[in-house]
């Protein structure tokens, strides 16, 4: 594969599992250097060997992205580590607890919105603080969903934390495209993670879950990687602001019956 991040130092959150691990070993397949940030430390340095197997350098910093001293910690690391910071996947998220809004807890939506909303404003504040102390110049995606372009019943907490990160994108992308850092975001329908796995895993949720993509399955986390080291590499130079839509046809319209 092209190395097109030879030479680069790239920060993966939430890389102890699914999308996130399979983003930090392609990131390093491609040539960066990765730091793998998250909570659990085992998954964590298990995402490490795997770098390391596929022939990369890697660091597990162990960090909760919605507390802002564990952020500005993960961003010292990096640079102690590997001298700079050139890409960031700010992937790191969780799906809430599925009820009507009528049912819904404080506790849950505060939980949410600190992970999935608040984690990526922190990562964007001191990744880009770093990115312009070296000068300016970088790629950042961030973690959003189909849920950030549209709804789904019952998930209105991971919705709105996810239509925010499309606004966290945009404002990120626009104040900072004269210091050519490019801000993204990717929009995944359902994936088969442990996040896929525990919100649609059920056989009969499961079913429905593929009906909703016209390409007839779920998606891969590796088709998401993919997508994000492409964002993150210069073949993506004249795109900032976006949210990538990869969603086996999900948001494209519905589907006939059978
Ligand atoms: P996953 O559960 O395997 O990955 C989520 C990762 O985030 C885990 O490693 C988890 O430990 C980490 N994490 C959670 N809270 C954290 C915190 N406070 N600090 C640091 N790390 C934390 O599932 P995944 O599907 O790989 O999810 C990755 C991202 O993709 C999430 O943001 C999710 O919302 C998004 N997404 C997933 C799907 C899907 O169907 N799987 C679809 C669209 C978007």
């Amino acid at each position: 594969m092209t190395r097109e991040l030879e030479g680069k130092t790239a920060l993966v959150t939430g890389g102890t599992s699914g999308i996130g691990r399979d983003t930090a070993i392609l990131f390093a397949k491609a040539g960066a250097k990765v730091v793998v940030a998250g909570r659990r430390e085992v998954e964590g340095n298990q995402t490490v060997e795997l770098v390391r197997a596929a022939g990369g350098e890697a660091l597990f910093v162990k960090t909760d992205v919605s507390k802002a001293a564990d952020v500005e910690n993960l961003v010292k690391k990096t640079v102690e580590k590997f001298g700079r910071l050139d890409v960031a996947f700010n992937n790191a998220g969780i799906e809430g607890k599925t009820a009507p809004i009528i049912s819904q807890s404080e506790d849950d939506w505060d939980r949410v919105i600190s992970i999935n909303l608040k984690g990526v404003w922190l990562c964007l504040k001191y990744e880009i603080r770093q990115m312009l102390k070296q000068g300016g110049g970088g790629a950042i995606v961030n973690m959003a969903s189909v849920l950030g372009l549209s709804g789904l019943a019952g998930a209105a907490t991971y919705s709105a934390s996810k239509h925010g990160v499309i606004g966290l994108t945009k404002v990120a992308a626009l104040e900072n495209a004269r210091n050519r850092i490019r801000v993204n975001a990717v929009c995944p329908a359902v994936i088969e993670t442990a996040m896929g796995e525990r919100a649609f895993g059920a056989p009969e949720v499961k079913k429905y879950a593929i009906g909703l993509h016209p390409l007839g399955r779920l998606g891969k986390p590796t088709e998401i990687a993919e997508a994000v080291l492409w964002m993150c590499s210069e073949r993506a130079s004249f795109m900032t602001g976006q949210p990538l839509i990869l969603d086996g046809g999900y948001l494209a319209g519905p589907n006939p019956p059978g």
